[in-house]
């Protein structure tokens, strides 16, 4: 038996070297602004109220159990979750064109995605931002995809959004080319888009006939608001455009290891005739890959879903965070402003999601890491959720010491 190491980015290496790295640091000191995830004042990982309690309710049902979900996902999950992105009263949805299956949260949706537009469309090449959440591009070769692509997104003279390179770019995409778009809480640059910019990239799209595929990671996470964060999508589908979106409940409901999530597909009108065959194409690439979604996450959102007042709950924890975001961000920057650190830091409070795009180098990164055991990846991202009273001001002056 005789492997061969091939295919394997040197980001991928180390990304995955640099989680390591810092899981085995014991020191009393280590900070790890990995992951993803959102972390309360004093750094602990959080479940929201309202989930605690309906996971004890759930599991002390005498009908509780851990049968199957059947392939594409339990009904009601399928039927609730995709107007969570399109809107109640979406066209696509109320006409049938419209379907969501059940995946293991966004990644198997993006995977999903991807598999099928490889195998069964005449799709061949995709585009990422640059930068982008870097297992985007695995997912997409993984998939069955031959060309990767990307598209210009951050100006790091400017430390904000190259939004001419970006255009551009897709003004010079090749038809039929999938351009993944987050829509909200850019990971990692935290540079979203405006109402008017979205507009800009819709219109290059239909012209050059090119492909959404939204990832929407963060919803709620980017302005707090649901809605809010669901435009860009809604605005696509009000354009005519046809598409993919992956949903996941991961960040916004806090069920990280629950692995629960959508996949949507919005066809035009008229091909609603074809749905059975996507499923049953989506069906044999689930089987081929997990045989079927998990049961626990499905039947928590399913709860969270049915009733407003949980509803309501889950939005004001959401508002919570997003304003925890933002005192987090203002409270770093007023630091290294006042300690007289080089540079401006002005991005640090301009951009939104839990992410902060530091614009520390792959030197200062590793620095930090090194002497002051605090952990980002190798970028320079951050998940600002990580950084609170106990450990903000000692984060701001080891930035300070590794940028001078
Ligand atoms: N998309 C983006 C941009 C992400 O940052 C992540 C998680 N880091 C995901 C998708 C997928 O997350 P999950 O599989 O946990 O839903």
């Amino acid at each position: 038996l005789s492997f061969t190491v091939s295919g394997i980015t040197e980001t991928e290496k180390d990304t995955i070297a640099v989680c390591y790295q810092c899981m085995n640091d014991k020191h009393p000191n280590t900070v790890d602004l990995i992951p993803g995830a959102y972390r309360d004042e004093n750094g602990k990982p959080w479940v929201m109220p309202f989930i605690h309690k309906l996971e004890k309710e759930m599991l002390e049902s005498p009908n509780w159990n851990h049968e199957y979900v059947i392939f594409l996902g339990l009904d009601p999950y399928m039927t609730l979750v995709p107007p969570l992105i399109l809107g109640d009263n979406c066209p696509a949805l109320k006409t049938g064109r419209a379907f969501g299956i059940q995946t293991v949260s966004g990644t198997g949706a993006l995977r999903i995605g991807a598999e099928l537009l490889a195998r069964h469309s005449k799709f061949n090449t995709f585009y990422l931002s640059d930068p982008t959440w870097d297992t985007h591009d695995i997912i997409f070769s993984y998939g069955g995809f031959k060309n990767s692509r990307t598209y210009r997104y951050w100006d790091p003279v400017k430390r904000g959004l190259n939004f001419e390179g970006l255009l551009e770019d897709l003004d010079n995409a090749p038809e039929n080319a999938v351009i993944v778009l987050q829509i909200c809480a850019h990971n990692p640059t935290g540079c979203d888009l405006t109402r008017d910019q979205w507009i800009q990239i819709a219109d290059v799209m239909q012209k050059r006939k090119l492909f959404p595929f939204f990832d929407a990671a963060y919803q709620g996470l980017g302005s707090g608001d649901l809605e809010e964060d669901a435009w860009p999508v809604r605005y696509f589908v009000q354009r005519g455009f046809e598409m993919f979106i992956a949903q996941t409940f991961s960040k916004n409901m806090g069920l990280y290891s629950d692995r629960i999530g959508c996949l949507t597909l919005v066809l035009n009108d008229g091909r609603q005739q074809e749905i059975p065959a996507l499923k049953l194409m989506m069906t044999v690439i689930v089987r081929a890959m997990y045989l079927c979604p998990t049961r626990i996450g499905s039947e928590l959102v399913i709860k969270v879903l049915q009733n407003p007042q949980h509803c309501e709950e889950w939005q004001k924890c959401l508002r919570k965070m997003a304003e925890q975001l933002k005192e987090v961000r203002q409270a770093l920057k007023d630091r290294l402003v006042k300690l007289g650190t080089p540079g401006s830091w002005e991005h640090i409070t301009e951009q939104k999601g839990m992410f902060s795009f530091t614009a520390l180098t792959r030197k200062q990164v590793a620095y930090l890491a090194e002497k002051y055991h605090l952990y980002m990846l190798l970028n320079g991202r951050v998940n600002m959720f990580a950084l609170n009273n106990k450990n903000l001001n000692r984060f701001a002056e080891a930035v300070h010491d590794a940028v001078l």
